[in-house]
């Protein structure tokens, strides 16, 4: 039989939801900033925004926490709004300051099977004055799989519209390359996991220069996640790889903190 009881964890999502749908009203949603540089040149290309919530109570809470129960209920929607409001007002900030690159805001598989979404994104770019073509849309393999037939004629229109479209993770999903190659995808980001190994794990580096080869021949761009340490970006560099994101680089940082160190120097 059924006791509450025994579903702390159950009322705790509950509640955590309730507070999410409150807290994205009372704009206790941030976002943080991690720059993606060109390998070669070391030339910041470009950032991805990444969100946290300053939760009231329990402090700031990273994605992991909440994107996973948002994306059970319908409450993704207006999260992905939300960031992307967030995400093309600072743009539109750094366009009057003379210092915009390019901006990546992460979409759930739920937002790619909304038709509205590339109308919602359209109206968005208007409102803030943000060229296309400065919108960066990230979505994983699993978000294109849930129903490629109907993610396909989203992201044809948002790619119609001029925006970048990458996929993330890539190489965790099951994507088959049949699809890939009808995608109108700009660039593939090599997933951490495979980054992390690379030089060590004979199997990590074999895959990361699949990846980019794959990349080459279906002339994508290609971006690793998650390096951390000068080794992997030599070897990146020799495998000739495009850009690179990861902690070597810089953590996601708070918007005054990412300017200051970024956007200065260009
Ligand atoms: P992601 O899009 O693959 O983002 C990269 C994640 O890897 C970030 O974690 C980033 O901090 C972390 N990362 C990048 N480089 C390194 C590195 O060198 N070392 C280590 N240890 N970590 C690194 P974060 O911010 O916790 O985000 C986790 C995931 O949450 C994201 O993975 C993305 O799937 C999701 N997410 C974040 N923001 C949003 C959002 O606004 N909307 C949606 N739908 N999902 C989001
Ligand atoms: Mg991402
Ligand atoms: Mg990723």
């Amino acid at each position: 039989l059924y006791d509450p009881a025994n579903d702390s964890a159950g009322v705790d999502r509950l509640a955590l939801l309730t507070e999410l749908r409150h807290g994205i009203d009372a704009g206790e949603l941030r976002l943080v900033y991690m720059p993606k540089v060109a390998l070669g040149s070391g030339r910041v290309l470009g950032m991805e925004a990444l969100v946290r919530w300053q939760h009231p109570v329990r402090g700031l809470l990273t994605p992991g926490v909440f994107i996973p129960h948002a994306e059970r209920t319908g409450l993704i929607g207006a999260l992905t709004l939300e960031v992307l409001d967030q995400a093309l007002a600072q743009t539109a900030r750094w366009i009057a300051a003379g210092t915009a690159t390019r901006v990546a805001v992460n979409l759930s598989a739920r937002n790619l099977l909304d038709r509205g979404l590339p109308t919602a994104v359209d109206e968005r770019l208007r409102r803030f004055g943000v060229p296309a073509d400065l919108l960066e849309l990230e979505i994983t393999e699993s978000t294109i799989m849930a129903d490629p037939a109907r993610a396909l004629v989203v992201l044809e229109e948002l790619a119609a519209m001029g925006i970048h479209l990458t996929i993330d993770d890539f190489g965790t999903g099951y994507s088959s390359l049949a699809y890939l190659k009808r995608l109108p995808v700009t660039t593939l980001k090599i997933d951490r996991e495979f980054v992390d190994g690379l030089g060590q794990d004979p199997h990590d580096s074999a895959i990361v220069a699949a990846v980019i080869a794959l990349a080459r021949a279906l002339e994508l761009n290609v971006v690793a996640e998650g390096v951390e340490t000068e080794e992997q970006q030599r070897l990146l560099r020799l495998l000739d790889c495009d850009e690179l994101q990861g902690f070597l680089i810089s953590k996601p940082l708070p918007v005054d903190v990412f300017e200051a160190t970024f956007l200065t120097r260009s």
